[in-house]
């Protein structure tokens, strides 16, 4: 590759930033870093009507969250900003203007009302109303005006946007890194408003000239801008500029497969489709996933490496990454594989950052369970071995209370049903001799218990039924939890003994 790989991430600031979009910054950060490139953050809000407070904030929060970090962007300058098109307004005009001069764009008049009434006299006759070669020189532009007429009018300051002049009778030969060859019939474009009456530039306009004043190389974005291509194209032709590379990722699909995913679609199916919380909207972050499991998740939306391997980090999607492996077809969003894939990076995760996670939930439950043992709360050790041993059946820390409770506590009640199966005649004697063996035990590992309570059940000739079920009712108040000796070693042999001798005096 000889020209320097330049990517950018240029979302208008409308809203959340879609999990969709930040797909498209990670594959361009992706790319980037793989081609030892640039990935740049062009905040592209030209359009006033739809700017929404606080979005570029949140679009930067959502990036730095999954360690998508920008060279160069608002507030990271390096020469090619600013990255705000609104801080850029006034560089636009004079492209829009060169563009008059060559002949490659036009001023039009119409008003609002009179495109509108075109639009629906074309309606009535079942046809579509569309802006081209085959009307324009019907309507109120500078191509239908006389050089005099057209004068008088810019004189008096009319309103007027500038248009493309989209030739006709011609076929535009794209290519699409993803897509390969694209043919366009020109006869099919419509002539696309580069410049409003506001002074501002629109979408199209801003877009090429950036892409081209800050040198990127390759533009990679969302299938949705592929019917802008053509005209992209085109404003490159007409400026005489080496047009970047093309990349059009694939839509990233409803769970049912059909339709784009949206919002909506979270909300049906309870599950986040932004990065982070938003109004009422709880983001990944806020739901308890973890950046490497978005970031894996999403890479494989479109892409795959071409092998059976499904964990990546971000380090080594960099090493791999290509967009030739891209998808063109649509990519369906699979809400119950996010999970497994937090799962995993929880198993991953170091404890300290577990110990942290799980942390207010411990100091909310303190509040609120009584018998909850507060001794334990600063005892870090402690609350590590906890989650070392119930993670595995964990995908999210929100689960840890659930799985662990009796950690923290002395079971005060007890699986009905399992007493009922399970606490026999003979039970209380049996659970009265193990807690006297408990007590006499020479250490109290797991594998010492584990040892002696094994050894005193044969030589007792009884079942291990008979005696495991019991005692993990009176350790664990059911039938659940992770090896029982684990459990009663790490609670110690007091508390051990305590839960037996509570359950005697209750079941
Ligand atoms: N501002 C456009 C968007 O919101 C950018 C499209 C492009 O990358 O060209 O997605």
């Amino acid at each position: 590759m000889s020209k320097k790989v330049r990517v950018r991430f240029a979302p208008s600031p409308t809203g959340p930033l879609h999990i969709g979009g930040l797909r498209t910054a990670l594959f361009n950060y992706l790319f980037a870093k793989q081609n030892k490139g640039d990935f740049i953050l062009r905040i592209e809000d030209t359009d006033q009507n739809r700017y929404v407070e606080g979005a570029e904030a949140y679009i930067i929060d959502a990036l730095n969250w999954c360690g998508i970090f920008f060279d160069e962007g608002p507030g990271k300058e390096s020469g090619y900003g600013p990255y705000r098109q609104s801080e850029r307004q006034l560089i636009y005009r004079k492209y829009a203007d060169q563009l008059i001069e060559n002949g490659k764009a036009y001023y039009a008049f119409d008003s609002a009302e009179s495109l509108d009434s075109h639009r629906k006299d074309h309606e009535q006759k079942g046809k579509t109303f569309i802006y081209n070669w085959h009307n324009r020189l019907k309507l109120d532009n500078s191509l239908s005006l006389s050089p005099e007429e057209l004068e008088i009018r810019l004189a008096r300051e009319e309103n007027y946007v500038i248009r493309f002049y989209t030739p006709q009778d011609e076929v535009l030969h794209l290519t699409d890194i993803i897509r390969g060859n694209i043919q366009i019939d020109t006869n099919t474009l419509d002539d696309k408003v580069l410049f409003k009456s506001d002074g501002m530039p629109t979408y199209h306009l801003a877009n090429i000239v950036d892409d081209h004043l800050m040198e990127i190389s390759h533009v990679i974005r969302g299938e949705e801008w592929l019917p802008s291509l053509a005209l992209h194209h085109q404003l490159y032709d007409a400026f005489g500029w080496q047009a970047p590379e093309f990349a059009h990722l694939p839509l990233i699909m409803k769970p049912e497969g059909k339709g784009k995913l949206s919002k909506r679609d979270g909300e049906k199916g309870g599950f986040p489709v932004f990065p982070l919380s938003w109004g009422d909207s709880v983001g990944y972050k806020e739901a308890g996933y973890f950046p490497e499991a978005v970031v894996n998740f999403l890479a494989l939306l479109g892409w795959n490496p071409g092998t059976e391997q499904e964990f990546f980090k971000l380090e080594e999607l960099i090493e791999i990454f290509n967009l030739e492996r891209v998808h063109k077809s649509g990519a369906r969003f699979d809400p119950e594989k996010t999970k497994w894939y937090n799962h995993h990076y929880l198993q991953e995760q170091q404890d300290s950052i577990l110990i942290n996670a799980f942390r207010p939930i411990l100091l909310k439950k303190v509040a609120k369970e009584k018998a909850f043992d507060k001794s334990l709360l600063n005892n870090n050790d402690y609350i590590a071995s906890v989650i070392s041993l119930i993670k595995e059946r964990a995908s999210f820390v929100s689960e840890f209370w659930e799985l662990g409770n009796y950690f923290f506590q002395t079971p005060g009640t007890y699986n009905e049903k399992v007493v009922k199966k399970q606490w026999k005649e003979n039970t209380p004697s049996l659970l009265t001799k193990i807690a006297n063996l408990l007590e006499t035990l020479d250490g109290f590992s797991s594998s010492v218990i584990e040892e002696e309570v094994k050894k005193w059940i044969e030589d007792e000739q009884l079942t291990f039924g008979q005696v495991m079920a019991p005692l993990r009712l009176v350790m664990v108040g059911d039938l659940k939890g992770p090896h029982l000796f684990d459990i009663m070693a790490l609670v110690g042999r007091a508390e051990s003994v305590k839960r037996i001798r509570l359950a005697l005096d209750k079941l």
